[in-house]
């Protein structure tokens, strides 16, 4: 067995047990996986939209199955997913084989990646990732971690000055514990109950100041809206549930004006 450097402390063991249970249905679009595969079109959309993924260095950091990973590999981005549970990250990478879409995946977190480690490596890179990447991606991902900060301030020092980060997450209030919590997984039973932890939900705010104190500036930001009668996602001004971010880091010329 390979002694790596990782110590995956910014991880928690129950969260990764639960997405290594799930992994064998991510890609079936009536599992509990449904959400994601419904919003993927949109969040594809807007971040294509804002950054031209074609050619493009990505890292999505959290892949889980993929889902994201492989759309946007499918626009011609050169896409590197990581995470840190095995069985989606398994997942992801026989479903990418089986489509004949070229996608790069890893075990590590956001944190060692930047650094140069994967699980399984003996040795660092001689190049770690800083500055590597044109766009990350860190979507659905935030909430599931003990320091959402450690890993902001890793995504910003992976990206190219004048690249993009986009996050995704749940806010935290009354009403999103009231949806995303007892609506989705106690009454409508569409998450499994115990999948999200709304003290774990961040407000925009506190991911906006986390985002900044990384050097990353606001671009744009969504609300995701879901109608329970439609079962239809899509982006839209209210932000009090599910949001988006599109953060930028600034090119080193504006430092140096
Ligand atoms: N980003 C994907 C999957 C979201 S599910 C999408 O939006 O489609 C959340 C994923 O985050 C899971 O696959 C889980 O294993 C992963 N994860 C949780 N904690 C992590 C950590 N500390 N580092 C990397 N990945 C983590």
């Amino acid at each position: 067995m390979t002694t790596i450097h990782t110590t995956e402390s910014n991880a928690d063991p129950a969260e990764l047990a639960r997405f290594n249970n799930l992994a064998s249905r991510w890609w079936d679009e009536n599992s509990e996986f449904r959400p994601l595969h419904r919003i993927n079109p949109h969040r594809l959309e807007w971040i294509d939209r804002l950054v031209q993924l074609a050619d493009k260095q990505v890292l999505d950091v959290g892949c889980g199955g993929g889902i994201l990973a492989e759309a946007m590999a499918r626009r011609g981005a050169k896409v590197t997913g990581i995470d840190l549970a095995d069985k989606p990250l398994q997942i992801a990478q026989w479903h990418a084989q089986a489509q004949n879409v070229d996608v790069h995946y890893a075990k590590s977190s956001a944190e060692t990646w930047a650094e140069g480690w994967a699980e399984g490596w003996a040795e660092r890179l001689a190049e770690p990732h800083a500055g590597h990447y044109d766009v990350i991606t860190c979507m659905e991902m935030l909430e599931h971690v003990p320091s959402p900060a450690a890993v902001i301030q890793a995504c910003a020092k992976m990206v190219k000055p004048g690249g993009w980060v986009f996050f995704s997450t749940i806010n935290r209030n009354p009403l999103s514990f009231a949806l995303a919590i007892v609506a989705i997984e106690y009454i409508m039973r569409i998450l499994p109950q115990g999948t999200h932890q709304y003290a774990r939900f961040i407000k925009p705010t506190e991911l906006l100041a986390m985002a900044n104190a990384s050097g990353l500036e606001l671009q744009d930001k969504h609300g995701l809206g879901y109608n329970p009668l439609t079962q239809r996602f899509r982006l839209h001004g209210f932000m009090g549930v599910g949001y988006l971010l599109a953060m930028q880091k600034p090119l080193q010329a504006k430092f140096q004006a």
